[in-house]
């Protein structure tokens, strides 16, 4: 039934229900779970319930078919806005979700298509993509994170610990990024392309914990990205997705870099709508400065809207080389436009719009913890290194 109903789905539909969920059903949901730190379970049952869940998957698998490489991606990015609307965590919970969809239409072989797709359209399975595995310590933390792999016969052996993992309590499949040339995931990793291996892990492995105690961030707290630990975790040969080094060669990471954009541009969009709201109620319209701040509010979102619909013509009429560099500068323009709009709004409601019930303080926090998924420094560079002919790093911004 479930496969039918998604496939009926398109377009603009897709995004209608997403948005009908995301202010029914989410954003009420959302403060219990940032303080729980509680992946928002819920949430991604009536996700499944209503269709929306395999929508990454390609049509000819029974989803809906959206993605970089499916001609059509705006319609994933503003399904995955709405939800940000609602739950920045849920909406980064859903991005990795979707984003691991993508990886495997790339680069998994049917077998492992017809299997995965599988227990997405029909049971609802949720996917996950982890490679953070940071090498340098912070002050005062004393664990040192990272997984080194072992050959052994039918698979690999994956020992030691990853952070940042997200839905680690939710997901039934996470792609692991791990490195043959030891700790560091793919992001953090200073070996050589080559050694990068993706492999899908079956979560309810008995070899592999969450060890909750780790995750106690600012923001973004049900997103549940835990510390997790694998113990001599086997991943048969069959689970290893594309070839040696594809993740990085290939510059998969730059599809999902304006995924995370949509992401913020759906705080700007609901510290706009709080804004309008509140200074409405408040009757202080005839401000000249809250008029300022509304007007900036709005073009701050426009701006934000028409750059990720550039980038997504782009991905949909496969100017891959081009989307790949426009991805990252919306990246940056849009962390810029969002954490200014949700100032914006700060200024023209006041110290009352930060205290709990009200969502903005959520936003505020979640927003500004999530901006940190990458160095704005280094993007920006990157962008400049690309321009003046240096080499750079597309994926990770490595400096
Ligand atoms: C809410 C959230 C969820 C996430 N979920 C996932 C997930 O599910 N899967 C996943 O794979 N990743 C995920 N990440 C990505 C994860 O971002 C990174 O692993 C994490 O940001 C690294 O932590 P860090 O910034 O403290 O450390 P670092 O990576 O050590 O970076 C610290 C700072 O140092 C800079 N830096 C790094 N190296 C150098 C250098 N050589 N010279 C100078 N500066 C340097 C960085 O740019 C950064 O500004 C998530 C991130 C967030 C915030």
């Amino acid at each position: 039934m479930e496969t039918l109903k998604t496939a009926r789905l398109e377009g603009q539909e897709l995004v209608d229900r997403a948005r009908e969920l995301a202010r029914e059903k989410f954003a009420p949901r959302a403060d219990a779970y940032d303080r729980a730190a509680a992946f928002p379970a819920e949430d991604f049952e009536d996700l499944f319930a209503s269709g929306l869940h395999a929508a990454a998957v390609p049509k000819e698998y029974g989803g809906a078919g959206l993605g970089p490489h499916r001609g059509n991606v705006y319609t994933l990015w503003m399904m995955t806005k709405e939800l940000a609307k609602a739950d920045l965590s849920l909406a980064r919970c859903w991005e990795g979700h979707a984003n691991s969809l993508v990886i495997l239409d790339g680069m998994a072989d049917g077998r492992q298509k017809a299997r995965w797709f599988e227990g997405v359209v029909s049971r609802g399975e949720k996917w996950v993509a982890w490679s953070g595995e940071p090498q340098a310590r912070a002050p005062g933390e004393k664990v040192r994170f990272g997984t080194t792999l072992e050959k052994v016969e039918g698979g690999y052996v994956v020992e030691g610990n990853k952070v940042f993992s997200t839905s680690a309590t939710g997901a039934q499949w996470a792609i692991l990024l791990t490195s043959t040339a030891g700790p560091g995931g793919a992001r953090h990793s200073s070996g050589p392309a080559e050694a990068t291996l993706m492999m899908a892990c079956d979560l309810s492995d008995p070899s592999i914990t969450t060890d909750g105690s780790w995750w106690d961030p600012i923001g973004m707290r049900a997103t549940a990205s835990h510390l997790v630990k694998f113990e001599r975790t086997f991943i048969p040969d069959e689970n290893l997705i594309g070839y040696p080094g594809q993740y990085l060669l290939e510059g998969w990471q730059t599809c999902f870099i304006p995924h995370y954009a949509a992401t913020f541009l759906g705080a700007a969009e609901a510290a706009y709508d709080f804004a309008l709201e509140y200074v409405i109620t408040q009757n202080k319209v005839e401000d000249p400065y809250v008029q300022h701040h509304v007007a900036q509010m709005s073009i701050n979102v426009e701006t934000a809207h028409l750059w990720l619909r550039h980038v997504a013509q782009l991905w949909e009429g496969d100017r891959r080389a081009e989307a790949q560099v426009a991805g990252s500068r919306a990246r940056h323009v849009i962390e810029h436009l969002a954490e200014e709009t949700v100032k914006h709004c700060i200024r023209a409601c006041g110290a009352r719009s930060l205290n709990r019930p009200s969502p903005l303080e959520r936003i505020y926090r979640d927003l500004s913890f999530y901006v940190r998924h990458d160095n704005d420094d280094h993007i920006l560079a990157t962008i400049g290194k690309s321009l003046l002919g240096q080499s750079h790093d597309p994926s990770f911004y490595k400096p």
